[in-house]
């Protein structure tokens, strides 16, 4: 488990195991909180708006689940 601050085309975060959609293989440079929030804001190969999925972005530009999905999610 690595807290270190990663860096890529452009964009940075905390937590090596992040799921970020690089630019450098034409994706839109987000940061999701984990691999299955990748896999949703993908579709057909094309990136999708996060917001259009129901994603929220945390101050340090974290895409996450609403809370409401998030509170969904753990019961
Ligand atoms: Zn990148
Ligand atoms: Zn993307």
């Amino acid at each position: 488990m690595s807290q270190g601050t990663m860096f890529c085309c452009g964009v940075s975060w905390v937590g090596a195991d992040r799921a970020h959609c690089c630019r450098r293989t034409g994706g839109c440079g987000h940061v999701f909180d984990d691999a299955k929030l990748w896999d949703r804001h993908r579709r057909y190969g094309r990136c999708l708006d996060p917001r259009s999925i129901d994603l929220v972005t945390t101050t340090n530009g974290l895409w996450l689940w609403t809370l409401e999905l998030t509170d969904h999610r753990a019961l």
